[in-house]
């Protein structure tokens, strides 16, 4: 937790205070800064290179403290006698400027009304990425359909738009891309096999708050778009999440699925939704604080481009060190994660995980990212779920499993993916520089790295 005020007196300090490796980044030989500054990575017993403190997150300050208890004193803690979640649904549309936002309990809420509203059921195919967080799996599974995996583009991190032909078959119900890292996938290319198949695009945008492909906000691409406003999440309150879409039936149908089909049923929802809905309501609690946190928002999503674009410029010319690409089209990552690639053999063979271990003892936290998923016992388990083989029979779920190969992200996940998390990319130009500094001078001191830990 960081108040403002705080935010900016650190912003102050950093200003005015420390000038030791901006010094030594731009071009002074090291050793004129003195001893006590002689490049040695921390994990040998050098200084730390980065000095500041990575903001913690969430930020609030007594604007949410008021939206709390503006609620609380109305008694009008549900969104069904409520006002603050129909407001706040309709500030969220406007800003995505997309025509229809339901606020629900969670991500995984809004992708659950999104799959109960295109009825996918059991014997159905849903086309995911592997490289995901779990929950995009955990809601096609949920509905007893097939979740059909697509390997990792190495350069991007994101699905590989280019072989999602080949996983399409005659049931496939739909196309759930991730924009991972909160960076919009190819979604050119997605839109192109759409228009050809007539598949609708349910965009996974849980990590991809304010990002743009083309100018347009993402979740605004398909069909419908999913957002997360889970603790971790760019926009935050806790638990909760929106189904947005342009399509006024479709946000008809998700509505009344998520509310116990409360808005009534006429053929064309039981035309599409069959006859299942449940709870999924969000509280006036998580609205009120959603709509506290907006307002700072686009000063922190600005905030992120830039960090990542000058982090960027200076890890792309360190060797062995690759920023994820972004497609052509993107015209805003919302960078939830700051993602590259770690290739050791320009490190002397130090491992990623030798890697991280340097990055902490300067101060940084870095992280290895998903694991296969494809691979966990979790996931491996749906092929011999009674329920499956009932509904799929052994021979396809043999198959299901034998299909599930993705080489390109067992290279990514294995050896090569490394993340820093979007809060540290709210700190300052200076804060970039320190990241790259400790980059470079774990890769100076490498094979003794290697040798110390
Ligand atoms: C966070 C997340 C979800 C689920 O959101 P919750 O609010 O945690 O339920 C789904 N997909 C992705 C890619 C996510 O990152």
């Amino acid at each position: 937790m960081i108040m403002d005020s705080k935010l900016k007196r650190r912003d102050f300090l950093h200003r005015v205070g420390m000038v030791g490796s901006g010094i030594a980044l731009s071009g002074i030989p090291k050793f004129s800064l003195g001893s006590w500054h002689d490049g040695k990575p921390a994990v040998l017993g050098g200084q730390k290179a980065y000095t500041g403190s990575v903001i913690s997150w969430p930020i609030y300050d007594n604007r949410e403290g008021q939206a709390l208890q503006s609620v609380l004193n109305s008694s009008q803690w549900g969104r069904l006698t409520g006002s603050v979640t129909a407001q706040f649904e309709r500030e969220y549309a406007e800003l995505l400027g997309v025509g229809h936002a339901l606020g629900v309990s969670s991500g995984t809420s809004a992708l659950t009304a999104i799959m109960g509203a295109l009825d996918v059921g059991p014997g159905d195919e849903v086309i995911i990425p592997v490289y995901t967080f779990i929950a995009t799996y955990n809601v096609v599974v949920l509905n007893h359909a097939l979740p059909i995996f697509v390997d990792t583009d190495l350069e991007s991190s994101q699905i590989d738009a280019t072989k999602v032909d080949a996983a399409i078959t005659g049931n496939t119900r739909a196309m759930m891309p991730v924009h991972l890292g909160g960076t919009p996938v190819d979604l050119d290319k997605f839109a192109e096999i759409s228009q050809r198949t007539g598949i609708p695009i349910v965009e996974d945008a849980c990590q991809a708050h304010m990002a743009e492909f083309r100018g347009k906000k993402v979740g605004n691409h398909g069909l419908a778009g999913a957002f997360s406003f889970q603790s971790s999440k760019n926009l935050n309150c806790g638990e909760g999440g929106a189904v947005v879409t342009n399509d006024a039936n479709f946000f008809r149908a998700c509505t009344s699925f998520h509310h116990q089909v409360q808005e009534g049923i006429d053929k064309s929802y039981r035309d599409r939704v069959g006859t299942r809905s449940t709870n999924l309501r969000i509280t006036e609690f998580q609205s009120s604080l959603l709509l506290a946190q907006m307002t700072r928002l686009e000063d922190q999503v600005r905030r992120r481009q830039e960090n990542a674009l000058y982090l960027d410029s200076m890890l792309k010319d360190i060797p062995g060190i690759v920023p994820a690409k972004l497609y052509e089209g993107t015209t805003r990552s919302a960078y939830h994660i700051y993602m590259f690639r770690y290739l050791k053999e320009h490190f002397d063979g130090l491992s990623r995980d030798q890697f991280i271990k340097a990055l902490a003892a300067e101060g940084l936290a870095c992280s290895p990212g998903y694991g296969p998923m494809n691979k966990s016992e979790y996931v491996q388990a749906l092929a011999t779920n009674k329920h499956y083989l009932k509904i799929y029979g052994k021979r396809r779920m043999k198959q299901w499993l034998e299909r599930n190969e993705c080489p390109q992200n067992d290279i990514l996940t294995g050896e090569q993916a490394a993340w820093f998390m979007q809060n540290m990319l709210l700190g300052t130009r200076r804060d970039m520089e320190q990241i790259a500094e400790a980059v470079k001078r774990i890769q100076q001191y490498a094979s003794e790295i290697k040798k110390a830990i």
